[in-house]
């Protein structure tokens, strides 16, 4: 079996206890790679490696093209990597190789270059002063960054907060997701390999509550606390911010509405509607979950809609013809189906789809439900869709907007001032018309309400990283 350590200061290490954990592969259902389990001491050693990393090392004060030609190496390693990264999630977490591989790997690479160049061509302002004064700003790095992750997409979302943090010279703890440790540990031996300094990029395997995770939200020696991961958890990582004035970026979860019009292109809103909510077994913060219908297309998109969610292919997530794997863990897996099973006590009919073997929920399409019921209201996490009919414009912002959530939205419509209109009164960090997913890493993510607090992203990433200082010189 696979053995996957904690790296502290450039070395990969076994927890002091000697304990590990297994890491499950969803789809055997069997362990698959043991992991180190770390605690707080774990987590003091590999906050102070950081702090001297920071404090002391060269990293901080290399030029930020110096910085960035590293990140770059680090991006090559990455594509170079991409088989065993893309089947490490694979394995941690039951996802499609095609999606891990074909599309996370790549992401994790492009997030080093792109917050790599950011960081260097990103210009600090110039503010000339009437008073024969001159000021200007500076964006200088906060110090050690402490990274909390998810499951579901592991190396990407883990690479999204790491890299602009190290662009702008700061250092990091990452705490992995106890569900899929693999590719973090991959990712920093890849990190010592590019020619980052020992310390820099420290990764502690562990739970949250009572382990790993609270012991680095609570440490007093990080600077900022990048979390991403359920609402609940967001609630309680917050709290422990505030008690040592930590700023907090926190990407929570989400309830995305989905509206089609009538006037919408039926082929376009089908396709990206199927991948809204089907793509990695719906275990997407972003999954179009709530999906509106206006009435005259209602029918005809409902038997497009399930012919395509029926044809999709359920399988081996190694594979590169399985479309939707396993969820990802047991405990997981019996909370969707929890959901699927209580439709009818809802008052809502299972349309399509239902539960599959092992730990596989069919993609599952559900009709009927009032805008009260669980469904309609909370996360699911899972390949689960609740279909709704809407008569008006109105009508269907009010119920895009009817959650604690405020992630994302779509619609779909050839009217462009619709388009810009409801756009304009949804309560989203995104919204995307006509598509889904597509990003730009230059745009603000993030979401409202439950969905979190804060910005990533381009400039808003800046923000969060650095402290910027105002210098003020006299001229004459
Ligand atoms: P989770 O909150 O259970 O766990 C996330 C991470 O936090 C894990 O590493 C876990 O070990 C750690 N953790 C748990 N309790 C902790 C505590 N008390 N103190 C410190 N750390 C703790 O979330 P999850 O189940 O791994 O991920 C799924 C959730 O993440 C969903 O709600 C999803 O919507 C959300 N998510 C949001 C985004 C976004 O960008 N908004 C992206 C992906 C996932």
């Amino acid at each position: 079996m696979e053995f996957f350590g904690h790296v502290i200061d450039g070395a990969e290490v076994a927890s002091a206890s000697g304990e590990t954990f297994a890491s499950v592969d969803p789809y055997t259902r069997e362990s698959w790679a043991e992991v180190a389990l770390g605690g707080p001491a774990e987590v003091d050693l590999a906050v102070a490696a950081a702090r001297r990393a920071f404090d002391e090392g060269p990293w901080p004060r290399m030029g930020r093209a110096e910085r960035g030609r590293l990140l770059h190496r680090l991006a090559d390693l990455i594509l170079a990597n991409a088989d065993r990264l893309g089947l490490a999630d694979t394995r941690d977490m039951g996802k499609p190789i095609t999606q891990s591989r074909g599309n996370d790997v790549p992401r994790a690479a492009d997030n080093f270059r792109f917050f790599a160049d950011h960081a260097r061509l990103t210009p600090a302002e110039a503010l000339p002063m009437d008073s024969g004064h001159h000021a200007y700003t500076r964006y200088e790095p906060v110090g050690v960054a402490a990274a909390v992750a998810p499951w579901n997409f592991p190396l990407m979302l883990e690479t999204w907060k790491i890299a602009p943090a190290l662009a702008w010279g700061n250092t990091v703890v990452l705490k992995p997701a106890e569900d899929t440790p693999a590719s973090a540990t991959i990712l920093a031996r890849l990190a010592l390999e590019a020619g980052l300094p020992p310390g820099v990029l420290n990764v502690v395997h562990g739970y949250g509550p009572d382990s790993a995770g609270q012991a680095l939200t609570e440490h007093p020696g990080v600077d900022r606390i990048t979390f991403t991961g359920e609402s609940a958890t967001g609630r309680v990582i917050s709290a422990a911010a505030a008690r040592n004035l930590v700023p907090v970026s926190l990407e929570l979860g989400g309830k995305g509405g989905n509206a089609v019009f009538a006037d919408a292109d039926l082929d376009n809103a089908v396709s990206w509607s199927l991948r809204a909510i089907f793509t990695n077994a719906g275990q997407v913060c972003l999954a179009g979950s709530r999906l509106y219908v206006q009435r005259p297309v209602f029918e005809e998109f409902l038997a497009r809609f399930t012919a395509a969610a029926e044809a999709m292919r359920l399988g081996d997530p190694k594979l590169d013809s399985t479309e939707i794997g396993p969820l990802a863990s047991e405990t997981h897996y019996r909370k969707v189906r929890g959901y699927v099973e209580s439709v009818a006590d809802e008052g809502g009919a299972v349309h399509a789809g239902g539960l599959g073997d092992g730990w596989f929920v069919r993609p599952t399409i559900v009709t009927g439900l009032p805008a009260t019921a669980r469904h309609q209201r909370e996360e699911i996490f899972g390949p689960v869709v609740t279909v709704t009919p809407f008569d008006t414009e109105d009508e269907v912002v009010a119920l895009m907007n009817g959650t604690r959530y405020g992630l994302n939205a779509m619609l779909f419509t050839e009217s462009l001032s619709r388009a810009h209109r409801v756009s304009a009164r949804l309560r989203a960090g995104t919204v995307w018309v006509n598509c889904f997913f597509i990003r730009d890493l230059r745009a603000p993510f993030g979401g409202a309400g439950d969905s979190g607090v804060g910005r990533e992203g381009g400039t808003f990433s800046r923000e969060f990283f650095t402290e910027p200082k105002a210098i003020v010189m006299q001229i004459d």
